[in-house]
C-alpha cells in the first residue's frame, strides 16, 4: 500500500443487492463531500450520468449472483489498483447467499415460474471469492465510521481489516444495557463489531449484519437460551420469545454465507 501522489480517481459499481450501502454513503451529505474533495469521481451510477473506465480506486456493492458478473467484477479488478468490497452484500454474501441452501434451478423456478428458463444464476458468493479485494467494509447497510477510516487508509496508504471483537466490547465501551437484560435475543455475542453498537444503543437487538467473528462459537447462543440450569435472565428471554433453537440458528444464517457455502458446489446444478 502506497499513497496517491495526486487526487485519485474513484468509481462505484453495484452487483446483486439493494444498493442500501450507496444511499447510506450518500447520506454522510457534508462529510461525504469533505472526502470527496481529495478524490476525483468519475463513475458513480447512483448519483451521475457521466462516466469512465479508467479509474484508480473502485468501490463494488453487492454479490456476485450471474456467471456475467464474474466477467464484470474481473473486468473491474483489472483496472483498478485498489478494490474495496462494500458493505455485507459485497463482503460476505449477505441475504443473496441464503439462496445457496437450494438447487439453482429450484430457486429460479420459485422466482421466476414459467419464465425461469432464460434466468442466468449462479450461488452467491462475496467479490472476494472471484477476484482479490484490498479492503472489505461491512454492514447492512456499511458501517458510515468503517468507510470513512477506509476511505482515508486508502489515501494515506495504511490496510484496514475490520475488527474481530464481538459487538458486545462496544456494548461496554458504550455503557449500553445489555438487551437481555430487558428479555431481547440478541446476536452480538458472535457477530464483528465495528458500527459502534449502534442498533443496541437504541435498546434495539443486535441481528448481526456485520457478519460473524472468526471462529464464532454459533452453538452458543442457543446453549445459553435452551440449555440446562438457566441463568435467569436467559430463561426468561427464552419463555418471552418463544424461540426454538432451530429459529436461532436460522437467525444466524440471514447475513451470513458460512452455514450455506458448503452447499455451494452441491447446489451449483447448471440449470439457472
Ligand atoms: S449490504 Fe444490505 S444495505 Fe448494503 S447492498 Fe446489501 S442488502 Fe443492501
Ligand atoms: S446488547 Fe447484545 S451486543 Fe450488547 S452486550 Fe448484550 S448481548 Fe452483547
Ligand atoms: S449492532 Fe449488529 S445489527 Fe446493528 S449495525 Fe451493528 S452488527 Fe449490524
Amino acid at each position: 500500500m502506497k499513497p496517491f501522489a495526486n487526487k485519485p480517481r474513484i468509481a462505484f459499481f453495484d452487483f446483486a443487492c439493494c444498493e442500501g450501502c450507496q444511499l447510506a454513503v450518500l447520506e454522510m451529505e457534508e462529510k461525504l463531500l469533505e472526502l470527496l474533495s481529495h478524490v476525483e469521481v468519475v463513475a458513480w451510477r447512483e448519483v451521475m450520468s457521466e462516466k469512465s473506465d479508467e479509474y484508480d480506486i473502485a468501490f463494488c456493492e453487492g454479490s456476485i449472483t450471474r456467471q456475467e458478473d464474474v466477467e464484470r467484477i474481473e473486468s473491474i479488478r483489472d483496472r483498478a489498483e485498489i478494490l474495496v468490497s462494500l458493505g455485507t452484500c459485497a463482503s460476505i454474501g449477505c441475504h443473496n447467499a441464503l439462496k445457496n441452501k437450494w438447487p439453482m434451478s429450484d430457486v429460479v423456478k420459485l422466482v421466476y415460474g414459467e419464465s425461469a428458463g432464460h434466468i442466468d444464476t449462479i450461488p452467491a458468493r462475496p467479490i472476494a471469492d472471484v477476484v482479490k479485494v484490498d479492503y472489505r467494509t461491512l454492514g447492512c447497510p456499511v458501517s458510515l465510521s468503517e468507510f470513512e477510516t477506509v476511505f482515508k487508509r486508502i489515501l494515506t496508504g495504511q490496510a484496514y481489516e475490520p475488527p474481530n471483537q464481538p459487538v458486545c466490547v462496544e456494548c461496554k465501551l458504550n455503557d449500553t444495557l445489555c438487551v437481555y437484560e430487558k428479555g431481547i435475543v440478541c446476536l452480538g455475542p458472535v457477530t464483528r463489531c465495528g458500527c459502534d453498537a449502534i442498533c443496541t444503543a437504541f435498546g434495539d437487538a443486535c441481528r448481526g449484519c456485520r457478519g460473524l467473528i472468526d471462529q464464532a462459537n454459533i452453538e452458543a447462543p442457543a446453549r445459553v437460551l435452551f440449555g440446562e440450569d438457566l441463568h435467569p435472565i436467559m430463561a426468561e428471554t427464552a419463555r418471552k420469545n418463544k424461540l426454538n433453537r432451530e429459529e436461532i440458528m436460522a437467525k444466524l444464517t440471514v447475513y451470513n454465507d458460512t452455514a450455506t457455502s458448503a452447499n455451494r458446489e452441491d447446489s451449483a446444478d447448471g440449470d439457472g
